[in-house]
């Protein structure tokens, strides 16, 4: 690490890697920056004329990529389908809590943004757990643990002895959204593969899931923006 290639005035990370067999070019999602990983002995002006050959490429992504930003002072968000604005009260001692429409947030402002994060990880917690419950009911299988997590390429996950955990991001989504994620991961209870019987226990659960499966490849993108 800690190599890059500037070219065009963008920065384009250097990672390389022993077991590289080809180098490799993409948008990381966590930092929205471009990274080209390579075979460990490759030389860097081979990386450099790689990156340039896939230029056209990589500065469409780059448009397509929404820049990072973070929760801000009357910024207006989505929270398990609510929309709210946020409203710094350094004043209050509510830490963070929803009134009338508005997401109070109290303490420092260079604390804002861990805060909002915070509380939106808190209700995705919450409700998840609510909702993987009744799921399971539904459908006869148990859960045992329900976790919240940073990730970036999975929108949740479910291992064999009941423990399903779920990205954060989701509960900036539209609720139907986190629906779907919840009862995909129950179902993984029942079927642990994407086997047409998977799909059918989805489908049981949650029966409109092509239009949360849309959002998410058409919206996907956006929920990253923050991190
Ligand atoms: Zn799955």
């Amino acid at each position: 690490m800690g190599r890059s290639l500037i070219i065009d005035n963008i920065e384009i990370a250097v990672v390389r890697q022993f077991n590289a067999k080809s180098m490799r070019l993409k948008i990381d999602r966590k930092t929205a920056s471009p990274v080209v990983t390579i075979p460990y002995f490759c030389p860097l002006f081979t990386a450099e004329r790689f990156v340039r050959s896939h230029w056209i490429w990589l500065t469409k992504q780059l448009e397509l990529t929404p820049p990072k930003t973070t929760f801000q002072d009357k910024m207006t968000i989505t929270v398990l389908g609510q929309t709210v604005t946020i409203c710094h009260a350094p004043q209050k001692r509510c830490g963070a809590r929803i009134e009338n429409g508005v997401l109070y947030v109290s303490g420092d402002a260079a604390h804002l943004h861990r805060r909002v994060t915070d509380f939106i990880k808190d209700q995705v917690r919450q409700y998840a757990g609510r909702k993987a419950l009744e799921f399971a009911a539904l459908s006869g299988v148990h859960v045992k643990a329900v976790a919240v997590r940073d990730t970036v390429s999975r929108w949740g996950s479910c291992s064999t002895n009941g423990h399903l955990s779920f990205c954060w991001r989701l509960g900036l989504a539209p609720l139907f959204v986190l629906d779907y994620v919840i009862a995909h991961e129950v179902s993984h209870l029942k079927e642990m593969n994407h086997s047409r019987a998977f799909w059918k226990a989805v489908a049981t659960l949650y029966p409109d899931m092509r239009k949360a499966k849309k959002w998410l490849t058409d919206n996907g993108k956006e929920l990253h923006r923050f991190n």
